[in-house]
């Protein structure tokens, strides 16, 4: 099971909502903008509720390629 994570930046507002959710998978950079650390900081339930509880939906989340949220 591969996960992967795609951020839109053009979209990410900075609210944070993905750090609360998955801490230690996503963190805010210098410019405010969600990145990934370290996609198994956190189980693949809570990275889907982060993607979810994104306010501008930045967030894609791959499983083997097929989007899972
Ligand atoms: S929840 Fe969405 S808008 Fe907020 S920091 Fe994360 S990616 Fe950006």
């Amino acid at each position: 099971m591969a996960l992967e994570i795609k951020i839109d930046r053009e979209t990410c507002m900075g609210s944070g909502n993905c750090v609360f959710w998955a801490p230690g998978v996503f963190d805010l950079d210098d410019d405010g903008i969600s990145v990934v650390v370290e996609i198994d900081a956190a189980p693949k339930e809570k990275i889907v509720l982060a993607a979810q509880g994104c306010p501008t939906q930045a967030i894609v989340v791959l499983e083997d390629g097929e989007k899972i949220a």
